[in-house]
């Protein structure tokens, strides 16, 4: 059982800790990742998301440039416990060493402008996975709460732009991993007719279980699964159950279960989003993983089923998809 976490704001909790004047670095800090903790979590691969929350900056290509900046000086300050991911091969070659994996993920198409060179400037500073939107409207798409949005028209569809479906065809030739967790219903579909290659949902739950719009309906879950793709399961309690302030690893695993039963074991992975929400949750921090291997067990998981959810099912998407 070693951990593949497809999402986690780490990054932008640390950025936002500097700017305060506090110190913050990726091997040892008080948030719920670092290398530490996910050295006693036994982890594999961390995506570590550069988060853009264009609500709170003026210029999110700016940000995310610093932020991929102090991606790369964390990353080699650590080399001899952790290696970059840039091919497949990377993985099995940082495990040969004894170093845990990181992949470079950005979560927030808008930090591209709606311009494919930005997106393959940022495939050559090592990106390889792009979440189309967050939770507004952008150059690609729209997000998941467009029910929300002023002048939201309930006959019109909100799918991918001209742009979005640009981007979704340049991603597949450069082998970046296409994210749709936060985009709206009809750009899931969207994508799903336009992706040759398997894409993910990084941190998504099950709709049928707690109705929130960041979550997947049971179609979206068998369609995604069909598609050879995974969902990671969201530890955020308000996406695990409705009203809920603390998240408990029952309420995870019965998200496993549901979207074992209505897509398969094969569709399920892991998307915590640490560091990403400020409710509390008994599996506090990244080192208490293993709780959740033990409590999948109790619940009449195999150690194979545990493998797959924990690591084998995101490998075989990254496999298939990065060059
Ligand atoms: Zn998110």
């Amino acid at each position: 059982m070693r951990v593949l976490d497809m999402h986690c704001d780490t990054f932008w909790e640390i950025l936002e800790a500097h700017k305060r004047g506090e110190e913050s670095c990726v091997r040892r800090n008080f948030l719920q990742i670092d290398l530490e903790k996910m050295r006693k979590g036994d982890y594999l691969l961390q995506n570590f998301a550069m988060f853009v929350a264009v609500d709170r900056c003026d210029d999110a290509l700016d940000t995310v440039l610093r932020m991929i900046d102090l991606y790369h000086r964390e990353l080699d300050k650590n080399a001899d416990v952790i290696g970059k991911v840039e091919c497949f091969e990377d993985i099995e070659k940082n495990r040969a060493q004894g170093k845990m994996s990181s992949m470079l993920t950005v979560e927030e198409g808008a930090v591209c402008r709606g311009e494919l060179y930005v997106l393959r400037d940022l495939y050559r500073l090592g990106v390889r996975m792009l979440t189309l939107t967050w939770n507004f409207e952008n150059e690609l798409g729209w997000p998941n709460t467009v029910a929300r949005l002023p002048g939201y028209d309930p006959k019109r569809r909100y799918g991918l732009k001209e742009t979005g479906f640009e981007f979704v065809e340049e991603m597949e030739r450069l082998g970046m991993i296409i994210d749709v967790s936060h985009l709206s219903d009809d750009g899931f579909y969207d994508v799903c007719s336009a992706a040759e290659r398997p894409f993910v949902a990084s941190h998504s739950n099950a709709r049928a279980l707690c109705p929130h719009s960041r979550n997947l309906t049971d179609d979206m879950l068998k369609k995604l699964s069909d598609h050879g793709g995974v969902t990671g399961i969201n530890f955020y309690s308000s996406f695990l159950r409705d009203g809920s302030d603390f998240g408990e690893i029952s309420d995870i695993v019965v998200h496993m279960k549901h979207i074992k039963n209505v897509a398969g074991i094969q569709c399920i992975g892991l998307g915590t989003d640490y560091d990403g929400f400020d409710s509390g949750l008994e599996l506090g921090d990244c080192s208490h993983m293993p709780l959740l291997a033990r409590e999948m067990s109790r619940n009449g998981f195999s150690d194979d089923e545990i493998d797959a959810v924990f690591s084998g099912n995101v490998l075989r998407v990254y496999k298939e998809v990065l060059s």
